[in-house]
C-alpha cells in the first residue's frame, strides 16, 4: 500500500531508512553535544554505508560516475536524509547538478569528476550584506585581466567553507563588453587573498561553518569562468529549482520522524494516571501534523514526477517554490506541536523535537525565504492562471 510506486523506487526508500536509522540517527545527541562533530572513525564509517548503499552523489549522470537518479528516487532518499538531525546526513552528497551541462572539458576534469568521486567539494558565495533576497543587488565584482579574472567582495553564510576546497563565486563585471551584469566563478580556495573575517554561530549545531569570507584581488584564470559572463543568474534558477524540491523532501522527512517520536512519547507518557495522548488536546495536535505531511508529501512527489515527465520549466519553477513554502511551513508547525507534546523534555537538546524546532527554522528562509516563494507565486499566477500551475 501506499503512493504508487515501482518496487525498485520502494526499495531505494528502505535501503535509505535502514541507512539512517543505522549509521546516522544514533549519533545525533553525540553530535549536538560536539558541535556537530562525530569521531573521525565514525565518520568514515558514515562515508562507506553511504557509498556501499549506492548513494554518492546520486543526482548527477551515470556517464560521468554519478548515481543517475530521477528526481522522485532522489526526493525518497533526500525525504530519508531529512529525518536526520544535526545535518550528519549531508553526507548524502548532491554535487551542483546543472555544472556539467556548462562545464568545459577542463572544469569537468578539474571540479565535476572529482566532486562526483568524492575528492572534492564545493560550497556557495552568493549572499552579501545587502544582497540576500535580493541576488541582484550583489556588489562584489569581478575584472577581466588578461588571463585571469580579479575578485573582489565580502560573502556571508558561506555554508560548508570549511569543508570545501572551492568556491562558487558570484560577481558584478566591472569592465568589457558585460559591465554590470553578473557572472559565476570558480574559486580554488587556496588561492591568495581569500580570508575567513568571522565564523558566526547559528541556531543549529552543525560541523558545517557559514563563514563570512572577504576576497581581496583574488586572481583566477579566466578558465574557472562558468558558462558565458552574463549568464550568471541562469545557473542560480536552475539550482534553486533542484535545492527547494529537496528542502521540501526534507522537511517531509523531518515531519514524519517527529510525528512518529511524539505519537510513541503521547502513547506511553502518563499524566493524571492515562496516557497523555488520551488527551483529544494531544491527539488533534497529531492528527493536524499527519494530515499536512501527507498533503505536503503528495504535493513534493507529483512534483518530482512532473519533471521526470519533463514539465514546463516554469510550471517546475513554481511548483518547486510551493513545495519549499508548503514543506517548510508544516515542519515548523510539526516541530512546534512536537515540543508542545513533549513538555519539558521536548526544550532539551537531548530530544528530536528540540533539535528539529530549530534546524528548521532556517527551511523558511534559506534558497529564497517564504516572503520570496509567495512572490514568485503571485507572480507566476498572474502570469499563467491556476489551471497552468495546478491543474
Ligand atoms: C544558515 C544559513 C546558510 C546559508 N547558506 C548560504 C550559502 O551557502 N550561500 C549563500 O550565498 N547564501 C547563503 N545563505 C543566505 C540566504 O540565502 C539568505 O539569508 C536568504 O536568501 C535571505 O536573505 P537575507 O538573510 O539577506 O534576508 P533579507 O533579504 O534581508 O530579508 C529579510 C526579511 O525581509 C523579507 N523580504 C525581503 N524582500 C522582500 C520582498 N520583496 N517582499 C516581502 N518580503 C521581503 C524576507 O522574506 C525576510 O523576511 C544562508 C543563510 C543561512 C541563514
Amino acid at each position: 500500500m501506499g503512493y504508487p510506486m515501482s518496487d525498485e523506487e520502494r526499495a531505494i526508500q528502505a535501503r535509505a531508512r535502514a541507512l539512517m536509522d543505522t549509521e546516522f540517527i544514533p549519533y545525533e545527541v553525540e553530535a549536538e553535544m560536539n558541535e556537530g562533530n562525530v569521531p573521525d572513525d565514525v565518520l568514515e564509517r558514515q562515508h562507506k554505508a553511504v557509498h556501499e548503499a549506492g548513494f554518492d552523489a546520486l543526482n548527477m549522470p551515470k556517464e560521468l560516475g554519478g548515481g543517475g537518479f530521477t528526481q522522485f528516487e532522489q526526493v525518497l532518499v533526500q525525504e530519508q536524509v531529512g529525518r536526520v538531525t544535526n545535518g550528519l546526513a549531508w553526507i548524502v552528497d548532491t554535487p551542483a547538478a546543472w555544472f556539467p551541462q556548462v562545464a568545459t572539458p577542463d572544469q569537468l576534469e578539474r571540479y565535476v569528476k572529482p566532486t562526483i568521486r568524492g575528492e572534492r567539494s564545493e560550497c556557495y558565495a552568493i549572499t552579501e550584506e545587502d544582497a540576500g533576497s535580493d541576488v541582484g543587488a550583489i556588489q562584489a565584482t569581478a575584472r577581466r585581466d588578461g588571463d585571469e579574472y580579479v575578485l573582489d567582495g565580502i560573502k556571508w553564510h558561506v555554508t560548508s567553507f570549511n569543508t570545501a576546497d572551492y568556491i562558487f563565486f558570484q560577481g558584478r563585471l566591472t569592465e568589457g563588453p558585460n559591465a554590470g551584469t553578473t557572472a559565476l566563478f570558480i574559486v580554488d580556495k587556496d588561492t591568495p587573498g581569500i580570508r575567513v573575517r568571522r565564523v558566526p554561530q547559528y541556531s543549529h549545531t552543525l560541523r558545517f561553518h557559514h563563514a563570512e569570507v572577504e576576497f581581496t584581488g583574488v586572481r583566477i584564470p579566466a578558465a574557472n569562468l562558468v558558462g558565458a559572463e552574463d549568464d550568471g543568474m541562469a545557473y542560480a534558477y536552475s539550482w534553486f529549482r533542484y535545492e527547494r524540491l529537496m528542502i521540501g523532501a526534507r522537511c517531509c522527512g523531518a515531519a514524519e520522524r517527529l510525528i512518529d517520536e511524539s505519537t510513541a512519547f503521547a502513547k506511553e507518557r502518563v499524566q493524571f494516571g492515562k496516557p497523555i495522548y488520551e488527551n483529544q488536546a494531544i491527539q488533534f495536535m497529531l492528527a493536524d501534523s499527519l494530515t499536512e505531511l501527507w498533503a505536503a508529501r503528495l504535493m513534493l512527489y507529483e512534483t518530482a514526477r512532473g519533471i521526470d515527465r519533463g514539465e514546463d520549466l516554469k510550471v517546475q519553477h513554481a511548483q518547486c517554490s510551493m513545495v519549499k513554502l508548503y514543506g517548510s511551513e508544516m515542519a515548523g508547525r510539526v516541530a512546534d506541536r512536537a515540543v508542545q507534546i513533549f513538555g519539558g523534555r521536548g526544550y532539551m537538546r537531548e530530544y528530536a523535537a528540540e533539535r528539529f524546532y530549530r534546524e528548521l527554522r532556517v527551511e523558511r528562509i534559506w534558497e529564497g525565504t517564504s516572503e520570496i516563494q509567495r512572490a514568485i507565486l503571485a507572480d507566476q499566477l498572474a502570469k499563467r492562471g491556476a489551471e497552468a500551475l495546478v491543474g
